[in-house]
């Protein structure tokens, strides 16, 4: 069974047979702002775990420069370094102007073959006002928006990348796919998740929303079928539906309403960043995804070209995916000092963007990267 990535339960360090002499972790910075908010995590995380645990990082290359310099964007030997790691920590691969023939951005393929290869199902992604930031929705205060959206990974309507078809230069087809497997898996999971969670902050209750536009595509009519069949297992959880385009209002109007949100591939696409946006941008919205066997951390945002190299990122989004990559190899190694760390890493985030110290431009502040950083870790310490 996955893990959970927002416990708040703080461990006793314990020695266990299962934990590893080393985690051996792989890094890809990727592309834009990527190996700067990558880089920027990696030094809380190692902040956070200091001596008392070896991190081994090794950094491997993909997207859209790996692509210009060599004509490859996601080489085997960073998938070999993926698949044989303990988890890997990415920034952000796929620059704009970066194409293949078919107009589709070349470094986006490292992320999206990677959940593949991998069978990263469950893309999980927390979203949550930090006090300290103003939300988009000034009246949500800071504890009252709270809630994951887990993204099926692996199908729906990306499924298609590669596959589609081009009839001449008059039409273009891509095909939704969604399986009984995927389904099951993805609402098991968001299930599971709701279970471990407080429920909603409006009203305390553990809720599965589940999103779709069943009234109009068979393929979201079957995933909501397959979804209630699933629920039926979890009486103890509430199911509630919504149709994509009213869930867009309903993020705006009503957030503290949500708990777990589960969805199809694009449309989880779509909703995470429109959630994102109301906790403070994409600079704030962290992201694990996740299979059985491997665990891939990275932020929800790009690789934000128009600010690369400037040393303003917010990199917030991308440490909170290093919290989130401690507590899943915590969980998964049952090593509860890196759940401890997890923990250690969200309370430090949390104080220095109060203080304002790890305010960043995006988020209203004057902070630069390497401002907040420091900031973050001087919490910690
Ligand atoms: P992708 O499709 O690869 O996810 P995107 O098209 O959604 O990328 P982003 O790269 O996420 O676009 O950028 C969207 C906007 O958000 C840009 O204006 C960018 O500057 C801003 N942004 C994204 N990430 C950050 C960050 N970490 N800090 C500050 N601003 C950011």
């Amino acid at each position: 069974m996955l893990k959970t990535l927002e416990l708040d339960t703080a461990m006793t360090p314990t020695e266990t047979a299962n934990r590893p002499p080393a985690y051996n972790l792989t890094i890809v910075g990727g592309d834009g702002i990527g190996p700067e908010v990558c880089q920027a995590a990696l030094d809380v995380v190692k902040a956070a775990v200091g001596s008392a645990r070896t991190l081994t990082c090794s950094d491997f290359e993909a997207g859209a420069d790996c692509y210009t310099r060599t004509g490859i964007a996601f080489p085997k030997e960073t998938l070999e370094a993926c698949r044989s790691a303990h988890a890997i920590l990415h920034g952000a691969a796929g620059l704009p102007g970066v194409l293949y023939a078919d107009g589709t951005e070349a470094g986006q393929d490292f992320t999206l073959q990677l959940r593949n290869e991998l069978d990263l199902y469950a893309n999980v992604r927390p979203i949550k006002l930090y006090a300290g930031v103003t939300s988009a929705l000034r009246r949500f205060e800071p504890g009252s928006i709270d809630y994951v959206i887990v993204r099926e990974n692996t199908e729906g309507l990306y499924a298609s990348r590669g596959g589609g078809v081009v009839l001449g230069d008059e039409v273009a087809t891509d095909l939704m796919v969604i399986t009984r497997k995927g389904v099951e898996r993805i609402v098991r999971y968001a299930a599971e998740l709701a279970r471990t969670r407080n429920g909603a902050p409006s009203d305390g209750v553990k809720r599965v929303t589940i999103v779709d536009k069943s009234n109009v595509l068979r393929s979201f009519a079957f995933f909501r079928k397959v979804a209630d069949e699933v629920m039926a297992d979890y009486p103890d959880i509430e199911t509630d539906y919504a149709l994509t385009d009213a869930m867009s209002v309903y993020m705006i109007e009503r957030p503290d309403t949500f708990d777990v949100v589960v969805s199809e591939n694009f449309v989880g696409d779509l909703l995470s960043d429109l959630g994102a946006a109301t906790v403070g941008g994409m600079g704030m919205s962290a992201a694990a995804e996740l299979g059985d066997g491997h665990g891939y951390f990275q932020a929800s945002h790009g690789t934000a070209p128009d600010i690369a190299g400037k040393g303003i990122a917010n990199p917030v989004a991308t440490i909170l995916s290093g919290a989130c990559m401690l507590e899943w190899l915590g969980h998964r190694h049952d090593d509860d000092y890196l759940i401890t760390c997890a923990e250690n890493i969200r309370r430090a985030t949390s104080a220095a963007l109060i203080s304002g110290a790890a305010r960043t431009r995006d988020v209203g502040g004057e902070a630069r990267t390497a401002d907040c950083v420091e900031a973050i870790c001087k919490a910690l310490a």
